[in-house]
């Protein structure tokens, strides 16, 4: 089976792993803030906090902005679960906004329009977690002005997008938001095993939510209420959690770094690629806008069913039929049986459900190569001319 994504691990990972292992620490040492450092000085952002996940890092990140009980935050549909999630652990409700026809990720006409019912309402959000989808940005520039005229803070789920570009400048430095979060899960496009890492240009959001991944403590004595009692001194302000990432992440993260750009260079390849060699098939290849440079997590391509005998389902039974594996980013997220509990319906973003009705992801991965991407080729124009 030709898998939909997978990591690299190369002898210079597994020696900064194994040193690591022979040094004194484990966790708490110096990798995880030199990992931290050199992803901040890469995409461009003052701050970076490393943690166990994204999900982690999108939790953080709603309790740094001080969402809960009775706020509201927003998000695309088309993701996974873990962008609407984070708003549920704060307490806080979940609302979708459906996804632009093109780029499928959050439409920023749709918002607009959501905010105008909400704000007659008095329902309007307290957060908007945009969602740069397979890698390619969100129209962050239309976004971060309905923010300023609405009053709500953005997180960007940028866990498809280290590498990528909006406008010239990487992603994750947060120009049009307050917070990204990018994920080194190992079918992202560096990884660390499991791991996250929320960028800022914020101090006080950093210093918040370096203190939230550890239990709510610090040991600044400018950051506690009266002087220390001794240099054993620490002090819990708010109620944290243990979501550190380990030195053992961290140096598979420093050392993978190294080859980020590489990587997203080999990906745009590939996808060029796939550009070229489906465009005779009854199908959509993935439509990049002119401001975005994709970190292409992804390839998704979407099916012209009018103009093939079997459905989409067939269509992807087939190709795994044939050890191609396909895969669907994402069935919308409201559809949950979790969020149909809280009110969802099918049918509350239509653009979503018909992307669903038709996507694929096809392989896409820095080591894929030409042969293995010939082979998902031929079985695609197999499957859809039977
Ligand atoms: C993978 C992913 C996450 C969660 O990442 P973890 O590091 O596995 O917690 C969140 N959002 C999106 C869009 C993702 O693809």
């Amino acid at each position: 089976m030709i898998p939909y994504g997978r990591q690299e691990i190369t002898p210079a990972d597994i020696a900064a792993v194994v040193e690591v292992l022979q040094s004194d620490y484990l966790t708490q040492g110096p990798v995880v803030p030199l990992f931290e450092a050199a992803v901040a000085r890469h995409v461009g952002a003052a701050h970076a906090v490393a943690v166990n996940s994204a999900t982690s890092a999108l939790h953080i990140a709603c309790l740094a902005l001080g969402l809960g009980p009775g706020d509201r935050l927003w998000t695309s549909p088309v993701t996974f679960v873990a962008s609407a999630n984070c708003g549920r652990y704060c307490g806080a409700d979940v609302e979708f906004v459906d996804i632009d026809p093109r780029t499928y990720n959050l439409c920023p006409v749709a918002l607009e329009r959501k905010l105008e019912g909400a704000a007659r309402q008095g329902r309007l959000p307290k957060v908007v977690v945009a969602v740069h989808l397979s890698g390619q940005s969100c129209d962050m520039a239309a976004i971060h002005a309905l923010g300023q005229r609405y009053g709500f803070r953005i997180i960007e789920d940028a866990s498809h997008a280290i590498g990528g570009k909006y406008r010239g400048e990487f992603i994750g430095n947060c120009r049009y938001s307050d917070i990204a979060v990018f994920s080194f899960h190992p079918v992202k496009i560096i990884t660390t095993a499991e791991g996250g890492m929320a960028l800022t240009q914020d101090p006080a959001l950093a210093a918040s939510m370096a203190r939230l991944r550890s239990h709510g403590i610090t040991r600044d004595p400018d950051e506690m209420t009266h002087l220390p009692d001794g240099p054993w001194y620490y002090q819990q302000l708010e109620l944290g959690l243990n979501y550190r990432m380990t030195e053992l992440q961290a140096a598979l993260g420093l050392s993978q770094l190294q080859r980020l750009d590489a990587y997203v260079a080999e990906r745009h390849a590939l996808a060029h690629r796939y550009d070229c060699l489906l465009s005779s098939l009854p199908l959509i290849t993935p439509w990049q806008h002119p401001d975005s440079y994709s970190g292409l997590h992804l390839y998704v391509i979407r099916l012209r069913l009018d103009e093939i005998a079997s459905s989409h389902r067939d269509v992807f039974e087939a190709l795994r039929a044939r050890g191609i594996g396909v895969n669907l980013h994402y069935i919308p997220v409201y559809l949950q049986p979790y969020y149909r509990q809280l009110g969802c319906r099918p049918g509350d973003c239509p653009e979503a459900e018909r992307y669903y009705g038709e996507a694929i992801s096809l392989p896409m991965f820095h080591t894929l190569g030409e042969d293995r991407q010939d082979a998902v080729v031929q079985a695609l124009t197999e499957v859809l001319s039977s």
